[in-house]
């Protein structure tokens, strides 16, 4: 559907809400719209204007947790056809051209919503196919120009989609794959010359976080070498992997899900890894932790990603309140001198706060410690100055001191 043919309505803004949707903030907050009673169909174009009408900016209309839509241009003729979405879609490809040349990589993220002008949707590159995943039924109402713009850009060897928006109160988990060829199940991917197994029409996650490259790259080339490894909340084990290649002498990954451990065999054996080896176990990480203390095991590095927010048969955790907690039963197992990778993706908290919890919970034991690096997010997650929550990742390399 075209510009032209969707509905227009015009938004008025609250007062406090506009200096920042004027200075570059991408996200229309629910809370920022005066004039509420009106119903919006998704996908419709808005414009925001002041108590006065006068003009703020434009975008679509599109219901994303707390979101009702993203501002797409602060020029008021600004028309959101082909040619609009063409010159994003352009300048996003561009963007990762080092990534598209290098050979040891095949997986990488193409778009990034709102970091590549357009928030409510990102294009995933996996070896030739692509996936787009839409964060909002207004979003999806762009689905055919968007389609459009990636295929004349790029070769779609396969394309998929993931709908992650509730659709007449229903979570959409249909048949993912859109056209071209279907990708093999797993396809093999690689990652500065690690290969992982994905699975493209298997569910939202495909069994790997792109987000995390730099991060795994950095555990194989400098930290993993003559050292035992304890990766916790480990989904299909990719940290373990990165570990082993590197030249850990032995991995324990632990996640509660039982489908880990097949998920984890299959990332160790796409890389000729013996995993009868590695220890792989199916269980509660904070059960593990007291196991763990009881058995007096140690680890020389220990790597924390738990999600933002879970809940499991006796705990529930919210890395907002109980990372400081989580981060004290780590440093209980982890050797002096050892290393713990703290990683969180949760958007509420800054780099700066989360650096306080890992203060805190080394006072809380009495330890010391060093911060060796710090990671966010990669350069194809590719993020806005204005929008501080989309860069939500934070990886800190902490050296227990005593
Ligand atoms: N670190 C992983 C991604 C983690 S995703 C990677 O780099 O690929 C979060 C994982 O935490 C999920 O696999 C989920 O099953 C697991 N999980 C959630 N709560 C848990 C708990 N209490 N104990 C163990 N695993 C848990």
């Amino acid at each position: 559907m075209g510009d032209d043919m969707k509905q227009h309505i015009k938004l008025t803004i609250k007062p406090t809400f506009i200096k920042n949707l004027k200075t570059g903030y991408p996200l229309i907050m629910e809370d920022a719209i005066q004039n509420k009673k009106e119903v919006v169909k998704e996908g419709s174009i808005i414009e925001l204007v002041d108590e006065n009408n006068r003009f703020i900016a434009k975008g679509y209309y599109g219901i994303q947790n707390k979101g009702r839509g993203w501002v797409l241009s602060r020029n008021p003729q600004e028309e959101f056809n082909q040619p609009f979405f063409d010159s994003k879609l352009q300048k996003a490809i561009a963007h990762r051209s080092t990534l598209y040349n290098d050979p040891n990589t095949t997986a990488f993220r193409v778009f990034n919503g709102e970091g590549d002008g357009i928030g409510g949707f990102t294009i995933d590159f996996f070896e030739g196919y692509y996936v787009i995943s839409w964060y909002s039924e207004g979003i999806y109402q762009f689905k055919d120009l968007i389609i459009a713009s990636l295929t004349k850009e790029v070769d779609v060897k396969g394309l998929y989609e993931k709908k992650r928006f509730a659709s007449k109160g229903m979570y959409v988990d249909d048949n993912d794959f859109i056209s071209g060829e279907e990708a093999p199940s797993p396809l093999i991917v690689k990652e500065n010359g690690i290969n992982f197994a994905v699975y493209l029409n298997d569910g939202a996650m495909v069994g790997i976080f792109l987000d995390q490259r730099d991060v795994r790259k950095t555990i194989r080339n400098n930290y993993a070498r003559g050292k035992t490894v304890l990766n916790t909340f480990s989904y299909t084990g990719a940290f373990s992997v990165a570990a082993v290649l590197g030249g850990a002498v032995k991995t324990t990954s632990v996640d509660l899900a039982n489908r880990s451990k097949s998920k984890t065999i299959e990332q160790f054996s796409v890389n000729a890894i013996d995993f009868e080896a590695q220890d792989i176990i199916v269980e509660d990480v904070f059960n593990y932790f007291k196991y763990a203390v009881r058995k007096e095991l140690k680890f020389d590095l220990v790597i924390l990603d738990p999600p933002s927010f879970a809940r499991s048969k006796k705990h529930t955790f919210s890395a907002g309140k109980d990372y400081p907690e989580l981060l004290q039963q780590a440093i209980a197992i982890t050797e002096k001198n050892g290393i713990i990778v703290a990683s969180s993706n949760c958007s509420t908290f800054s780099m700066e706060k989360f650096k306080g919890f890992i203060d805190k919970a080394f006072k809380a034991t009495k330890g010391k410690y060093k911060i060796h690096e710090e990671f966010s997010l990669p350069k194809d997650f590719k993020t806005m100055e204005e929008f501080k929550e989309g860069d939500y990742l934070k990886v800190v390399f902490v050296e227990k001191l005593a």
